[in-house]
Order: structure tokens, then sequence, then C-alpha cells
């Protein structure tokens, strides 16, 4: 038999999430027992513990089971990470991309578990600037890097389906630790994330 990722969850959570989309759903003015509807408040309750599984992980142990010793002090920089999250306010999805740069001061992570840390984070009901911090805290506190700077680029669909509708602004929020304090390392991070070097 081949790979299989077994799903899990919560079965008390779900069962009351479902009763209570049930209700949602008709305060909306469906009929909940319809044909096309009547397995939708199951779904949406796995699908949002799916999205805010980030509480029950600690981003902290994911970069510590994964940490190694290098003598390396050149900027590590991951760009392009995928990121999709849930704004608070709305409980609508914003998505976009991070970008993450660090300077090693002997430690190092492999680069999956950066990525990880955006999903920790990423996976709860958010705003984007409390995201980006906390992704840069997870990296200082686990690497006590020399610097580390996260950019993230993200699309809101509270802004773009409600409220002012614009379908085209994009919010970018950083945070900047240690190194990347100064003009000249957070410089090279943002010339490294906005050139595309595979072309
Ligand atoms: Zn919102």
């Amino acid at each position: 038999m081949g790979y299989k990722k077994k799903e899990q969850y919560d079965e008390k959570a779900t069962e009351g999430l479902i009763g209570n989309y049930k209700h949602v759903l008709d305060l909306l003015g469906e009929d909940s027992s319809r044909e096309g509807l009547v397995k939708t408040p199951e779904r949406l309750a796995k699908a949002m513990q799916f999205c805010t599984q980030g509480y029950n992980q600690d981003a902290n142990k994911i970069i510590n089971s994964a940490k190694f010793h290098e003598n390396i002090s050149e900027m590590i920089v991951v760009k392009d990470i995928e990121l999709y999250s849930l704004c608070e306010h709305h409980i609508l999805p914003f998505f976009g991309k991070a970008h993450i740069a660090y300077i090693p001061n002997g430690w190092i992570t492999g680069l999956s578990k950066i990525a990880r840390v955006v999903d920790v984070f990423a996976r709860r009901l958010q705003v984007q600037e409390r995201l980006t911090v906390q992704i840069m805290n997870a990296i200082k506190e686990t690497l006590n890097p020399i610097g580390v700077g996260v950019v993230i680029e993200a699309k809101h669909l509270c802004m773009m389906m409600r409220g002012v509708q614009k379908q085209n602004s994009v919010t970018t929020t950083s945070a900047f630790d240690g190194e990347f304090m100064k003009n000249a390392t957070r410089s090279e991070f943002l010339k490294l994330i906005s050139t595309d070097l595979s072309r």
C-alpha cells in the first residue's frame, strides 16, 4: 500500500461546530437540510479545524527538532513561501508570500522548518502584522541569530470582496531584528527578495 495520510479531527469540537454551522446556514436564509448543504456543516467544521491547526503546534519545537551547528555567517534567505491565513476580524482568507532571512550565529535549521513555522502561525486567526512578528520571534528565540528579517506580502479577501472592494491592493508588512536594523543588511535582503535569479 502506498502513502496514506490520515486526517484527525477532535470529535467533540467537530460535533459542536456542525450544530452551530447548521444554525448559521439557516440564519443566513438557507435551508441547511437541502441536498447540497446536508454535509456542508461537517465539511466546514473540518476545514476550519484544518485552517486553525496552528493553535496545537509549537514553532519553537519544530525548529529545535532540526537545529544544526554550522559556522556560516552569510545571510540565509528563504523567499516566496506560500502563505494562507484567516483574518481575525472577518474570518476571511488572506494569502500571499513570506520572505525570511537570518544571519546564523553558530546554528542553522532545515529550510523546510522555516516554511513550517510560517504555517504554524498562519493557520490561526491572525492579523498580518502579528503574524510577521511571531515568525521573526520564533527564529530569534530558537536560533539566536545575529539578525533576522521577515517580509510578508498578502492580499486580503475582506478588502477585496467586501468593504472597500479593492481588488489589487497588496499589504506588505515587515519585521527586523539585530543586524537587519542596519540599512545595508536590510537593503541586501530586500534586493535579494525582489530580484528573480531564475531568469
Ligand atoms: Zn478582515
